[in-house]
């Protein structure tokens, strides 16, 4: 188990992950949860990432930051995606090993893995086929971050470990219509519609895609398990271990948001990945799994959608 009064630092904590992290270390009795605003320290910045280490010598590292975004935005920019990515794992886990960190956890991503990989995908599939071509920038990235933790483990026995998660959703996601993940870019699509009384709401791509979603509670809940009980060079993949199609995801956030309402499939947007699924028996093994059912999920998050929205503290 990890210290709960030392200090520790979440780096990315205004992101959907670094804000439930933040919300389950406060929960279970941290006293120290460092966290810095994008304004105050550009994460792409060794030699301004070193200082900050140095101030304020956290003893344990949670790197959930980076430049994040859907199937669309990861298209359309890939540069940005492979850069900051890269730049912002090389630099903390570099700044983390200066200082001697006692524990480091990088969050990857299960995009991580060959376009074709078998189903459910083991952590062993890694780097055994090409990358999904939408999202290669970041996957790149991010692969590159686990071989950061690895190498740095390796060479100067750091303990820094890997969590790679499957797609996320819940409180605090982004909500933008055109970058977003398709959970919160449906539901807001839908209310929408359901406000401008439209009879039909597009989707992308062909529906037939499938893919797992894990609540963002479930995710922090598992990085601390894994920083209180793991420690070793492998990265760990994070799910529910269910997946379904876009048309299941779409049809249930209808359900719940415009009943009735008729779906249009857009084929001229891209469906990515085939299919995406986690083989998630090493983290069974250690004893954890998800404990939130999709519907359940999907509606604490429309109604923290529909509360932010009136706080206006939406991320549009
Ligand atoms: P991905 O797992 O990186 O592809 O993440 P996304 O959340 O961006 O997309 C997941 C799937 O949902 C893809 O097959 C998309 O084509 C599909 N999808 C359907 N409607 C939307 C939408 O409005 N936004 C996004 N981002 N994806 C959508």
């Amino acid at each position: 188990m990890i210290n709960r009064s030392a200090p520790v630092f979440i780096a990315g904590h205004r992101g959907l992950v670094g804000s439930a992290l933040v919300r389950r270390l406060t929960a279970d009795g941290f006293t120290d949860v460092q966290t810095v605003g994008r304004k105050d320290l550009d994460l792409r910045d060794q030699a301004a990432v070193d200082a900050w280490f140095e101030v304020q010598q956290p003893r344990y590292v949670f790197l959930v930051a980076g430049t994040v975004g859907g199937v669309y935005a990861n298209s359309i920019r890939p540069a940005e995606f492979l850069y900051d990515n890269l730049m912002i794992h090389g630099t903390v886990v570099q700044a983390a090993h200066r200082i001697g960190v006692k524990k480091l956890l990088y969050l990857g991503s299960s995009c991580i893995y060959p376009r074709h990989a078998d189903q459910p995908i083991t952590e062993e599939a890694l780097l055994s086929g090409p990358l999904e071509p939408t999202n290669e920038g970041y996957a790149l990235a991010k692969i590159a971050g686990i071989k950061l933790c690895e190498t740095y483990r390796r060479q100067y026995g750091d303990d820094f470990i890997s969590a790679m998660p499957t797609n996320l959703y819940g409180p605090g996601d982004n909500f933008d219509l055109e970058g977003g993940h398709v959970v919160p870019a449906l539901m807001r699509r839908f209310h929408e519609a359901r406000l401008a009384g439209e009879d039909s709401v597009a989707v992308w791509g062909t529906g037939t895609a499938r893919r797992e979603f894990l609540h963002v509670d479930d995710l922090a809940d598992a990085c601390l398990h894994l920083m209180d009980h793991y420690s070793a060079a492998g990265h760990i993949n994070v799910g529910t271990g269910i997946d379904l199609t876009i048309r299941e995801l779409a049809e249930a956030i209808r359900d719940l948001v415009y009943p009735g309402v008729k779906l249009e499939f857009d084929s001229s947007k891209p469906d990515g990945m085939p299919r995406k699924v986690l083989d998630v028996s090493r983290l069974s093994e250690m004893g954890w799994s998800a404990s939130t059912p999709l519907v359940e999920g999907l509606t604490a998050t429309y109604d923290w959608f529909l509360e932010a929205g009136r706080r206006g503290d939406l991320r549009l």
